[in-house]
């Protein structure tokens, strides 16, 4: 019987441990730090707030649960609307409905893919003469690149609305060269098992007001009130990042740089194999800082290139390659049926016609020259279709 042989399956965006997380990891278990509390949670919090400027840092057990500690303590409630990026992934806007609030969805601008600012303005220009200003803000820094934060928080500051910065998937980037997530009041990161450094699940509540972080550490370990018995006068979560965890965090931290280069790298690689494909596209890079292209996204123009999005995802899948839809816009997704969007055109159109790329940091050129052949190829079959 001949064989066949399959190529090594491509991922998306999988892990990418150093030899540095064991060291941690090691030193927990021999110092019995097996708890959501320790040396590493303080020196994890310690060393990525030096990373990226931010002041103060609460160290939690998902992006999810950062952005959950965030909206509560901008003071988000029941009946509360918070506006919010539509091009992201369904975690930004979940904790707002934890809390009884509202989302309205923001559309995203063409030449950063991100909340559009002219329309944020616009909006709660609008809406402050109605008299119904939102509670807050969630703007997201979509694949490794910054929203242009400059007039969002002019615009915030003017109405005093809290700006919560969503920049779980753009740690390493950079915005007039500072740090997204720096820039609004809080913001948060994730260490999901996809992002650009991993603690296998994990994430950071930032903030310049130390009061602020401080109560994010106390609601985020069940809100107990100074007593030598459990006494609570507040709601709180179990939230807090495991010292396990932490550890390797620390350790993926010191390889932070080399990680975005390899993403960088990812992306100009595509560039160069792609960029003269009829009707594709890539995300543009915004000329107000760097971004990390944590994942290396396109559009298909189907009239163009001579077959859409889903040809290309399906025989890069064929391959054994994993590709995927630009996220699709929360104000299209069931359940947020009903929620008011403001535009919505663009991030619709991204959506239907946009595709995330394999982009992990441990890529291999070969690897990254295979995805890119199979997409030629694909355009080539598909204009040879359209043609005939
Ligand atoms: C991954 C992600 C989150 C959620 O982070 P978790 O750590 O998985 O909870 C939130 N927002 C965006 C934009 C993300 O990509």
């Amino acid at each position: 019987m001949p064989t066949t042989t399959f190529p090594k399956p491509i991922l998306l965006s999988p892990p990418h441990l150093s030899d540095r997380e064991l060291v941690y990891v090691h030193e927990a278990f021999t110092t019995n730090w097996i708890a959501p509390v320790g040396p590493n949670v303080d020196a994890f919090e310690t060393e990525f707030c030096q990373a990226i400027g931010a002041g103060y840092g609460a160290a939690v057990s998902s992006g999810t649960a950062a952005l959950h500690l965030a909206l509560r303590l901008a003071g988000v409630g029941p009946g509360d609307e918070v506006f919010c990026s539509t091009l992201t992934f369904v975690a930004t806007a979940n904790p707002i409905v934890y809390l009884g609030a509202t989302p309205v969805f923001i559309d995203s601008d063409r030449t950063s893919w991100n909340m559009d600012p002219d329309l944020l303005a616009a909006a709660l220009h609008q809406r402050a003469k109605q008299g119904k200003l939102p509670k807050a803000v969630v703007v997201v820094h979509l694949y490794g690149q910054s929203a242009d934060l400059e007039p969002m928080v002019e615009v915030c500051d003017r109405y005093d609305i809290p700006l919560i910065e969503d920049a779980a998937e753009s740690l390493g980037a950079t915005y007039q060269g500072r740090s997204p997530g720096t820039f609004g009041r809080m913001g948060i990161f994730s260490f999901n098992g996809n992002k650009i450094i991993t603690t296998s699940g994990g994430g950071m509540l930032v903030s310049d007001r130390a009061d602020l972080i401080q109560k994010a550490r106390f609601l985020a370990t069940q809100a107990r009130d100074p007593a030598p018995h459990y006494q609570h006068s507040h709601l709180g979560y179990n939230y807090r990042l495991s010292n396990v965890l932490a550890g390797i965090g620390r350790g993926q931290l010191q390889v932070l740089g080399d990680r975005v280069d390899a993403r960088r790298r990812n992306f100009e690689r595509y560039y160069r194999n792609l960029a003269d494909l009829p009707g594709l596209e890539f995300m543009p890079g915004a000329s107000y800082g760097s971004g990390t292209r944590w994942l290396t996204c396109l559009t298909i123009d189907a009239a163009k290139f001579g077959g859409d999005r889903e040809e290309v995802r399906l025989a890069l899948t064929a391959a054994q390659i994993e590709s995927r839809p630009v996220w699709k816009p929360l104000h299209l997704q069931p359940i947020f049926s009903g929620c008011e969007c403001i535009g919505g055109q663009v991030a619709e159109s991204l959506f239907a016609t946009g595709l995330c790329l394999p982009s992990g940091s441990s890529l291999t050129e070969a690897e990254g020259d295979r995805v890119a052949r199979v997409i030629r190829r694909q355009h080539l079959s598909l204009y040879a279709q359209s043609v005939a």
